[in-house]
This record gives structure tokens, sequence and C-alpha cells, in this order.
């Protein structure tokens, strides 16, 4: 069996950066949230309702500082799926609360 090749153009992906370790991966776009290669960690996607930055941030970050304003967002307890931002979306990448 010849192995049939993988036609990445069909593929949707997003880059996105994990908010853990600043390495770019490649993910599904339709993601909503992905375990990261390089330092394992929970990775989700959030709109800052300030400056509606989509973002990627850790997913047990309660609040995280918005990589463009730089304001604090608090991240709701639980997120519906409709309502959750897709890796498609984000363009950004969230850093802790309070910002180190
Ligand atoms: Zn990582
Ligand atoms: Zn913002």
């Amino acid at each position: 069996m010849v192995p049939v090749p993988v036609r990445t153009h069909t593929v949707a992906v997003a880059y996105v950066t994990c908010p853990g370790c600043q390495v770019p991966q490649m993910v599904g776009d339709d993601l909503v949230s992905y375990q990261c290669f390089t330092c394992y960690m929970d990775v989700r996607f959030h709109t800052c309702p300030y400056c509606a930055l989509p973002q990627s941030v850790l997913a047990r970050w309660r609040s995280y500082t918005c990589g463009r304003c730089q304001r604090k967002v608090d991240r709701p307890h639980r997120e519906s799926y409709p309502e959750s931002t897709k890796a498609m979306r984000s363009e950004g990448v969230g850093y802790p609360y309070p910002k180190l």
C-alpha cells in the first residue's frame, strides 16, 4: 500500500502562539481549545471584551492581561461552545495577570 499523501491545503488550520511557552503552532481552525505540543498546557481562546482581540490564553488563567490593550480580563467560569472563540479567529496572545 502506498500511503496517501496528506493534502495539507485542504485542511483548515490556524497558526496560534502558545501563551505558556511562546511557541507558534498549527491547530485546526475550528478548535476552541487544544493542548500545547511543547509545554502540554491547555490553551483556550478568548475575545477581549474591551478591544475585541481574539487571543490564546491558558485554560488555568481565571484572569489574564490582554495582549493588545493590556487590560485585565476576567474569563467566565463556563463558556458555552457557540460563544467560544475559535482558533481561526485568534490573532493575539494573552499574558498572565498580573503581567510578569
Ligand atoms: Zn506551550
Ligand atoms: Zn484588549
